[in-house]
């Protein structure tokens, strides 16, 4: 089945060439459903949340609220409650930095997170373990970038008090462990948080079944707005919370002697939210679901091995991140040539790839590289793309050498 024509960008060409976009793992097209639902919410609603009585406020409301249970049922949390609509995923890690680490944590305590963590999940724990006193630790990885598991269970320890783990690489591409990885955490009494990113928008993700007290994503790696995320708190975890941001919709009463706070999650959406965002979410939330998860990964997976292949077979190349699992991400390096320049003679050729750190400057320390070119596929990327790709990759790398 074909659903580019369910992406009005994809039909524009690039430098006079027909755009291949290989760059879906920084951020995802749009398909028409998610862009209409934008421009009607501000045609016919654009109203303030949880605050008007008046028509229009309340649609605006509801919609929210609705948009809220969508992303509660996608990822299988237990309540509405526990999903927190934040900027994305950047902001999800830093508010579980700030509202629960800051409070919970000590000098004694470790923070654990592994060597291919993108800087999202590095920063936001280096300030807090600044903060407090704690130690950041660090699993590592293997030559072929997947986490030493061995390694990982003799660095955690009672003093671990949170685990915090990308579920995909957006570097290598491997798929971690994540349940194998949670359950240990768990019999050890840590707390996890999981930095999905690069996961739920290629495959079906289930908090409850995976069993984590914190997830995050953002809406733009997923076919929605720019701007939007969801983090997942286990309801529980609530009450080792405390809010960051102040301002209005996260109280409940104000008066200069003594405020008084609103229940989670508007505790933590502080401040007039993106509602369209969370809506535009929900509208690409809703359509992945109606085109099927299962469906997404098996024509993705189909796309990585064909292309995974296929660079394989040429000459001078070396693909950084040879996991056993992976999803959608194959980054590279070739003989002689700066990826810079590889990037920039297929943008010529029409071909959106990336080029550089991807947020991963550790990573690129443990290979030794300064950074690497990486293709990233989505379901509506296509075999035909990946042979134009690949004929153009020859090109680039018979003009560098
Ligand atoms: N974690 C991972 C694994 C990512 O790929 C990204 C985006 N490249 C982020 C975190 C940060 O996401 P955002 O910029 O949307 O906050």
């Amino acid at each position: 089945m074909n659903f580019r024509d369910d992406f009005p960008i994809l039909r524009q060409k690039v430098n006079g060439r027909q755009l291949v976009y290989f760059d879906n793992a920084a951020t995802s097209h749009k398909p028409k459903v998610v862009i209409d639902c934008l421009s009607d919410y501000y045609s016919t609603i654009n109203s303030n949340v949880h605050r008007g009585v008046h028509e229009l406020s309340q649609k605006a409301t509801n919609a929210y609220e609705s948009s809220r249970k969508i992303a509660q049922s996608f990822i299988g949390a237990k309540s509405s409650r526990e999903i927190v609509f934040t900027k994305g995923t950047t902001d999800g890690i830093n508010t579980v930095a700030r509202s629960w680490a800051a409070n919970a944590l000590t000098k004694n305590d470790e923070v654990l997170i592994t060597a291919m963590e993108h800087h999202s999940n590095i920063v936001p724990w280096q300030m807090i373990c600044d903060l407090t006193g704690a130690t950041l630790k660090i699993a590592p990885i293997s030559h072929k970038g997947e986490l030493d598991l061995n390694e990982f269970n003799k660095l955690i320890s009672p003093r671990t008090k949170l685990v915090a783990i990308t579920h995909v690489s957006n570097t290598l591409g491997t798929i971690n462990p994540i349940k194998e990885i949670i359950s240990t955490a768990k019999k050890n009494g840590s707390k996890t948080l999981v930095d999905a990113a690069q996961s739920v928008p290629h495959f079906s993700v289930n908090v409850d079944d995976l069993g984590c007290d914190f997830l995050v994503f953002s809406g733009h790696k997923i076919f929605g707005p720019t701007g939007i995320g969801v983090l997942y708190v286990r309801e529980q975890n609530y009450k080792d919370m405390q809010p960051f941001v102040g301002g209005g919709d996260m109280i409940k009463k104000v008066t200069f002697q003594k405020t008084t706070y609103n229940d989670p999650p508007y505790l933590f959406e502080a401040g007039t939210p993106n509602i369209a965002g969370v809506i535009g979410l929900s509208a690409a939330i809703s359509y992945v679901q109606n085109i099927g998860m299962e469906k997404i990964n098996s024509m993705e997976e189909e796309l990585l091995d064909y292309a995974t292949e296929k660079i394989n077979n040429l000459k001078g190349i070396k693909i950084i991140g040879q996991a056993a699992k992976k999803a959608s991400v194959i980054s590279f390096i070739v003989d002689g040539a700066h990826p810079f320049d590889i990037g920039t003679i297929l943008d010529q050729m029409g071909i959106a790839i990336r080029t550089g750190h991807h947020c991963t400057q550790p990573l690129m320390d443990f290979y030794k590289i300064s950074g690497t070119a990486r293709a990233s596929f989505a379901f509506y990327n296509t075999k035909e793309e990946v042979d134009y790709f690949i004929k153009s990759l020859e090109k680039a790398m018979r003009m560098l050498n």
